[in-house]
């Protein structure tokens, strides 16, 4: 999944420090949620705001040490935080839409990405997710303000569009409950 605008209220000035960083109600309890129904809960985010300077790898595992302890806290577990620090104009290999990273975390647990969600809030994620051949969801708690029928242009298209994570989860066990 995604990070800012996912998890996190997004900001168009940047996340830039842990005192930025406020989680979406019900954020932590939806990871809960989804490490119960056997999901790995993986992130991967655009952090462009450190090649800007605005913002330094320590402050940046700050944050992620918070939302991991806050995860544990409520007997949850977040499996893997990936994070790519590039510039777009560097045009490197994990920058979402790109799945540098993504490709690292199927190896490493060993997933079917038949078998996985990507979860959103931008039309980038959408790509993303589809570019690994994962499903998709895509949550509207962001600062994008896409229209329905934004949506619908889209060349690739988000399969399931939901208010926020918690729906999303919603949407998962439903899944699950059809699949058993
Ligand atoms: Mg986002
Ligand atoms: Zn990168």
């Amino acid at each position: 999944m995604d990070r800012d605008g996912t998890l996190n209220i997004d900001s168009p000035n940047y996340v830039k420090s842990l005192d930025e960083f406020e989680l979406i109600p019900g954020a932590v309890d939806s990871i809960k949620i989804m490490n119960d129904l056997g999901y790995k809960v993986i992130i991967q985010t655009n952090q462009s705001a450190i090649s800007r300077g605005l913002i330094s790898n320590y402050e940046l595992t700050k944050i992620h040490d918070f939302l991991k302890s806050e995860v544990s806290k409520k007997g949850g577990q977040i499996d893997d935080i990936y994070f790519c620090p590039h510039h777009p104009n560097e045009n490197c290999e994990c920058r979402k839409p790109k799945i540098g990273n993504l490709e690292k975390a199927i190896i490493k647990y060993n997933l079917d990405p038949e078998l996985c969600f990507f979860i959103g809030d931008s039309k980038k994620d959408i790509e993303t997710g589809c570019n690994c051949g994962c499903h998709t969801i895509l949550v509207l708690s962001g600062c994008h303000n896409y229209s329905t029928i934004e949506i619908n242009m889209w060349s690739e298209k988000p399969e399931y569009v939901v208010k926020n994570i918690k729906e999303a989860t919603k949407l998962l066990l439903s899944i699950g409950e059809k699949n058993k």
